[in-house]
């Protein structure tokens, strides 16, 4: 049975795509069972970029297939802005409240149609010696005028997906893992996994 580290450290997330990549065929481990790992600095110019850096070096100091993630979001009308710099948009990593504070001050009266915005995914799985897999998840939406909600994290409470006329931080976790763009990349990479570990037995 192949095992496959989850090259992240925040639990919240291993358990999350663990869940969405579930398959009988494969055993998963998180970071913690290797607490000596070099940081991977997330400093490409993609996402793709990040996530093969991320997946490969893993991979290698652990000898195992590593499993690993890069995510965001793309703001049109920002020229694709925040982009890999979405964690650390306003300057300080991961404070949420002034990165979408910063956001809805660079789209001050950008009118709704011209607002239009995606989330994206890439996931690539990596053995010690080569690549293996790249899949990609996308949810598209729009930046809201003004925050709402108190659900998810990150740019959840401005990103509004008008067909539900709601802001993701409106959803349930539950409703959000259905849709989101993780819960995407993660189902196409469960499919080419299902392929890859058929092809190894
Ligand atoms: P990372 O993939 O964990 O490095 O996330 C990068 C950044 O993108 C996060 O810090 C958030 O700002 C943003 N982001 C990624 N996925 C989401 C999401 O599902 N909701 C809100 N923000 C997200």
């Amino acid at each position: 049975m192949p095992e496959i580290v989850i090259a992240t450290r925040n639990h919240h997330k291993y358990r999350e795509l663990a869940a969405l990549l579930r398959l009988r065929e494969v055993r998963w481990r998180s970071l913690e069972a290797f607490p000596d790992l070099p940081a991977v600095e997330e400093r490409g110019r993609t996402f793709r970029a990040n996530a093969l850096k991320k997946a490969r070096l893993i991979a290698r100091a652990t000898g195992c297939w590593a499993l690993a993630d890069d995510s965001g979001l793309e703001v049109a009308a920002l020229r694709q802005a925040p982009g890999v710099r979405s964690a650390r948009f306003s300057g300080r990593h991961g404070n949420d409240h002034a990165n979408n504070a910063k956001l809805l001050r660079l789209l001050r009266g950008v009118p709704d149609p011209k607002r239009d915005a995606r989330y994206r995914c890439v996931l690539a799985l990596a053995s010690p010696e080569t690549l293996l897999a790249v899949a990609e998840g996308t949810l598209r939406g729009r930046i809201a005028q003004a925050p709402r909600g108190r659900g998810g994290f990150g740019y959840d409470p401005v990103f509004l997906l008008p067909r539900l006329t709601r802001t993701v931080a409106q959803l349930s976790a539950a409703a959000k893992n259905r849709l989101s763009h993780r819960a995407k990349a993660a189902q196409a990479m469960r499919r080419l996994l299902k392929r890859l570990v058929a092809s190894e037995g």
